[in-house]
């Protein structure tokens, strides 16, 4: 089943071209080291963490969910965010992932939103762990390829929006540490937007953990 399935879609490593298996031993290693403290410039007073930098692998990975449509790569890309944030999180409490949000429009082009897809994995490998998706790209917002760093703070500004949290998950987020997560951080302009959305919404995001950083 594997050789018909191969014959249909060829299936190499994101990271770094080897044929015949989605994602090998050596591109993992890349991202499973402990999480390394960045510091964005658009996110002042954010604590953020990133798996790796925004080149060879991991950058090749977070492209191929993102623009050709690798669902497949939420398995390895958030196993290696559970591992980040087994580190990172307090022990005894809960941890609640909420994904940096994505424009709808491109969102729906690449089938899904890669991000959301491999917080669900990381938190399926992680014990009291939850999504909370509550975050949305508002209205009015343009896409930030080529902008400036200051025209991308500007795009985003005020525009990440945050919707009601149910009751349940009200519950959940009065012991949880909140923790948001994205694919990439480069100006932190989104990073920013969605601590800001989620203070505006009454919660504290305690960090952030991305899987690469420019
Ligand atoms: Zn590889």
């Amino acid at each position: 089943m594997r050789t018909l399935l191969d014959l249909v879609v060829p299936v190499d490593c994101a990271g770094c071209g080897r044929p015949d298996l989605r994602w090998c031993i050596d591109c993992h290693a890349a991202l499973a080291g402990p999480p390394v403290r960045v510091w964005p410039r658009g996110a002042p007073g954010i604590s953020c963490w990133t798996l790796g930098s925004y080149a060879g692998p991991a950058r090749r990975a977070v492209l191929a969910a993102k623009e050709r449509g690798r669902r497949d790569l939420a398995e390895p890309l958030g196993v290696a965010l559970a591992a980040g944030l087994a580190v990172l999180r307090t022990a005894g409490r809960p941890l609640v992932l909420v994904p940096a949000p994505s424009r709808a429009v491109a969102a729906r082009r690449r089938g899904g939103d890669p991000v959301l897809r491999s917080a669900r994995v990381a938190a399926r490998c992680l014990p009291d762990c939850w999504v909370l998706p509550i975050l949305r790209m508002g209205h009015g917002v343009r896409d930030s390829v080529g902008l400036t760093p200051a025209e991308r703070a500007r795009n985003l500004r005020g525009r990440v929006v945050s919707v009601p949290v149910r009751s349940s998950g009200r519950e959940i987020l009065q012991s949880a540490e909140i923790i948001v997560v994205d694919d990439v951080v480069t100006t932190g302009a989104t990073v920013h937007e969605s601590v800001c959305a989620l203070v505006r919404a009454g919660l504290h995001a305690c960090g952030v953990l991305v899987t690469c950083a420019a």
